[in-house]
């Protein structure tokens, strides 16, 4: 007999999940069908994202609901408009088999009053987010008050996202004898309190462990000198091409401050706050959506809702002053399954904070220190290699090509990819040469040397290497330390220094063992691929060797005195720009805004430097 069988699932389902290939339930799946099909109970239910809680809940709740009546019999919660989305499809494909069952998708940013009629067809399950239901019981275009099921799914999220009061609402306008089920990914108060005041004895689930935050975060801290701050927010950004990220500032001014800054040094960046109009707000999450701007930079308050998936970094720039909060800061990245590094940019009076924050979240920083020039470089170096081979070729450009050609024709191919990538990464070369380490020193013996495993090793004849895997293979520094180790059989410290980039990855290990990883990952395949290993020009501790030692500021990158105004002038038109632009790499221009400025053109090509 089918494991699914087992669990009391009737036929029809059962066709179902054999046409979706799902062969063994899950451990979630195992534990709350059998319960939900048996008695009327109220639940809460902890698992993991992508751990199969929508079949866990929406099996059971198809097999109770009567297709026979066309009343509401089942309301779903999810956070936001893509979940919703999500789940309607699933619940749909769930219930193929059963004749009579609808279930209509309720979400903002679409017509209420097409979402109204599509209800009053007939709708057994809405599945919606919680502000439009609020808005649909506020204009009576929705009844549920004989509702059997009300299922909250992803409850942290909504409660992370601000909506304990819609919920509380929309449950006290549904009746008292249903049942509610609460499916979650971590247990913070918020949602301890909902299950709390607005369930029955709820039966209780948990799959691994409870209350730890989303795995799929990793936490991460740099420890720098306070005016630091922006130049290493900078870093951050050049090291990591592919950035898009939420970051976040204590108040609206600095907010204002630090987005005004990034745009003015050329990153594809905006603010959000408070004081910006509604339709500012609108236009700025527009273009984060749809990728134009990959530097959000907001307070609190403002990123509330904001419910943008493959979010790649939250970096808080600075630390909240309610350390709660920064959950709710990281829970913006590792979204639906994604991985996400949540990061913060720390002064050493801060730095015990970092241990509160651990308590909290139940998970370790990793202490890490900002890229060096040399690094940053090297990333660009090889993000501008992987973007050209994977560019995506317009035919406009077809009938061009012979007269290219013709220019190209004496060059061989290694002196025309030479020249090529010269073409964009000599401004970083130039504007990375003269810059220092920009690492904080801590005092003698800190509490951090526990995190040192990710650099570990003695220091000399550390060989560091360049592999073409990284997050887009769905590894991060973690599982991919781990995978090396165990493909080249070291031992726990052997492999230190990874940092994991989308297309490719950096990793250090001894010297001694660079024959056995040069041999072993240049002859592997991974999931069709060949790895290509290469050994990197720095050993990833350029940092160490270039540590000014005296503390002082020197060599800081300083604007050109004449350059300020026509900085100004440019500003606005460069933002434009930078809305519009949909551009890769975080940067619109140059590093630091000193290099060439760019050409007003709308094409977001540059001026040519030299001829
Ligand atoms: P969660 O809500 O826990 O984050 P989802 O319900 O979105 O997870 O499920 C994650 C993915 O796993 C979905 O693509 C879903 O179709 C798939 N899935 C769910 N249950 C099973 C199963 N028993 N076997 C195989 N795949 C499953
Ligand atoms: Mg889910």
């Amino acid at each position: 007999m089918n494991k699914f069988e087992q669990l009391g699932l009737n036929e029809s389902l059962l066709r179902a999940i054999n046409d979706l290939g799902f062969e063994n339930p899950s451990e979630v799946q195992e534990k709350a069908i059998p319960l939900l099909l048996e008695k009327d109970t109220d639940i809460v239910a902890l698992a993991q994202t992508g751990t199969g809680k929508t079949a866990a809940f929406g099996f059971p709740l198809i097999q109770k609901i009567n297709p026979e009546n066309r009343e509401t019999q089942a309301l779903i919660l999810s956070p936001t408009r893509e979940l919703c989305l999500q789940i309607t499809n699933e619940i749909k494909l769930y219930s193929k088999y059963i004749k009579g069952v609808n279930t209509v998708a309720v979400y903002g940013g679409a017509s209420i009053t097409e979402q109204a009629r599509e209800i009053k067809r007939g709708a057994q399950i809405i599945v919606a987010t919680p502000g439009r239901m609020q808005d649909m019981i506020n204009r009576g275009l929705v009844n549920i008050s004989k509702i059997d099921f009300c299922i909250l799914d992803e409850a942290d999220e909504m409660l992370n996202m601000g909506f304990y009061d819609d919920i509380v609402n929309i449950l006290s306008t549904s009746p008292d004898d249903k049942s509610t089920w609460l499916f979650s990914a971590t247990m913070p108060q918020e949602v301890a309190r909902i299950a709390k005041e607005f369930m029955r004895k709820p039966l209780e689930i948990t799959v691994g462990h409870k209350n730890s935050g989303s795995s799929t975060v990793s936490h991460e801290f740099y420890l720098v000198n306070a005016r630091d701050r922006y130049e290493a927010l900078k870093r951050l950004a050049d090291a990591n091409p592919d950035i898009f990220s939420v970051i976040f500032c204590r108040t609206k001014r600095d907010t204002q401050a630090v987005a005004e800054k990034l745009i003015e040094d050329g990153y594809n960046a905006a603010a959000l706050h408070g004081d910006l109009s509604q339709a500012q707000r609108d236009g700025v999450m527009k273009s984060f959506r749809g990728r134009q701007i990959q530097m959000l930079v907001a307070t609190d308050v403002a990123a509330r809702g904001i419910d943008v998936d493959n979010v790649t970094h939250v970096i808080n720039y600075q630390l909240p002053d309610e350390i709660e909060t920064y959950n709710h800061r990281s829970g913006r990245t590792g979204r639906a399954g994604k991985l996400g590094t949540s990061i913060v940019i720390i002064t050493k009076s801060e730095l015990r904070k970092i241990s509160a924050i651990e308590r909290i979240i139940k998970q370790k920083f990793e202490e890490k220190t900002i890229p060096s020039g040399i690094e940053i470089c090297e990333i660009q170096l090889f993000h501008l290699a992987n973007k050209i081979k994977d560019v995506e070729v317009d035919h406009e450009i077809d009938s061009y090509l012979p007269a290219i050609y013709e220019v190209m024709k004496d060059l061989t191919k290694e002196e025309l990819i030479k020249k090529m990538v010269s073409v964009e990464f000599n401004r970083f070369i130039n504007y990375y040469k003269k810059n220092r380490d920009l690492s904080a020193q801590k005092a003698g013996s800190e509490r951090r040397e526990s995190f040192a495993s990710n650099d570990g090793g003695s220091g000399n004849g550390a060989v560091r290497y360049f592999v073409n895997i990284g997050s887009r293979d769905n590894f991060d520094w973690m599982s991919l330390k781990d995978f090396l180790r165990d493909t080249l059989g070291l031992g726990r410290d052997d492999v230190f220094k990874v940092d994991v980039k989308e297309g490719f990855s950096f990793f250090n290990t001894d010297a001694e063992h660079s024959e056995v990883v040069l041999e072993t990952l240049n002859s592997m395949h991974l999931e069709g691929r060949r790895l290509n290993v290469e050994i990197s020009k720095n050993d990833g501790r350029d940092n160490n060797n270039r540590r000014d030692h005296n503390g002082r500021s020197g060599g800081g990158f300083k604007r050109a005195g004449g350059d300020r105004s026509t900085d100004r002038n440019a500003r606005s038109e460069r933002r434009g720009e930078s809305f519009g632009g949909g551009r890769s790499g975080a940067r619109t221009q140059s590093p630091a805004g000193r290099a060439p400025r760019r050409s007003s053109d709308s094409t977001g090509s540059r001026k040519p430097r030299r001829s």
